[in-house]
């Protein structure tokens, strides 16, 4: 892993040029292919206050392509924590890219049905142990939002007008809309299909009071769903590769730079804006794919 590879990529493209804006996109998906940026930032916190606390064991939630399980899995094996995923859904007879390497780091995968999944205090209060720390789905909660808020340390503050970033639980935009600028504009781009709590889950994970940046959420560009990736997802995302060398995911990163090339050429960013994509990973989550969809 090696954030000292992140780096800023800028876009150029007619449709950025026809209404005088600038993109550049922060390349948190350098770090390491495995462990997508935005989930190191988010759990580097809860892996050293579980070490402060002397847990043995850090235990959380997904499904079986969750970026979450795969980082959380890898950075415990670094740390030298045992891991332990819950997994939603019956056990497959073959286990997906994900759960094999986070198993291959060593973490102990638990699978429970749907039904079970949505009961998650009841599971916690099953595997109750002392030595356990457990982290929400998703990395959800202050402690996340704490490291998110250090991704725009990696850029020239003062840059950009707006930071635009995909939204799964919110964690990553509460960290930046404490750490952005009150004059700047944060635009989060929902991946689940009307999640209309988002910006309240969001505000919840806010402590400071102090002036924010404004945050306007964005409910059209889930494709269908959460893990539903159209065709027309998958085109873009190969015609992105091929025009700019940039890889998305599905699941966030191709729905946001989408999103990002709709709403300016619907004429959304004020012309002379700077905007800020940030890449926030995720692209392992494409080997759910048959292996000739993409062209990367
Ligand atoms: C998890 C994830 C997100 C969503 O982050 P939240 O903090 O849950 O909103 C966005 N992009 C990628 C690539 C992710 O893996």
């Amino acid at each position: 892993m090696d954030i000292a590879s992140i780096r800023v990529q800028t876009i150029h493209a007619d449709w950025l040029s026809a209404k005088i804006l600038s993109l550049d996109i922060l390349r948190l998906d350098k770090i390491d292919t495995v462990v997508s940026g935005n989930k190191w930032f988010k759990l580097k916190h809860y892996l050293q206050e579980a070490i402060a606390m002397q847990k043995n064991t850090i235990a959380t939630f997904g499904g079986a392509w969750s970026n979450h399980i795969i980082a959380t899995a890898y950075l415990c094996k670094e740390a030298g924590l045992k891991s332990v995923g819950v997994i939603r859904g019956e056990q497959p007879t073959v286990l997906s890219y994900t759960l094999a390497a986070a198993e291959e780091y060593g973490m102990d995968l638990h699978f429970v049905t749907r039904l079970e999944y949505q009961k998650k205090n009841e599971i916690v209060r099953q595997f109750a142990s002392n030595d356990w720390y457990w982290i929400n789905e998703g990395g959800y909660g202050q402690v996340g939002a704490k490291g998110a808020a250090e991704i725009l340390q990696l850029v020239d503050p003062d840059s950009y007008s707006h930071i635009i970033a995909a939204a799964g639980t919110g964690t990553m935009l509460a960290g930046l809309l404490s750490s952005a600028h009150p004059r700047q504009k944060v635009v989060g781009i929902s991946s689940m299909k009307g999640n209309h709590q988002l910006y309240d889950q969001i505000m919840h994970l806010i402590v400071e009071n102090k002036p924010m940046p404004s945050l306007q959420i964005m409910h059209d560009y889930h494709f269908g769903g959460y893990a539903k990736h159209p065709q027309q997802l998958i085109d873009f995302i190969n015609d992105t590769y091929l025009r700019h060398q940039l890889p998305l995911d599905i699941v966030y990163t191709g729905k946001t730079f989408f999103a990002i090339h709709d709403l300016a050429e619907k004429g959304f960013f004020e012309p002379q804006s700077h905007l800020l994509m940030i890449h926030s990973g995720g692209l392992q989550g494409n080997s759910s794919l048959p292996p000739e969809a993409l062209v990367f």
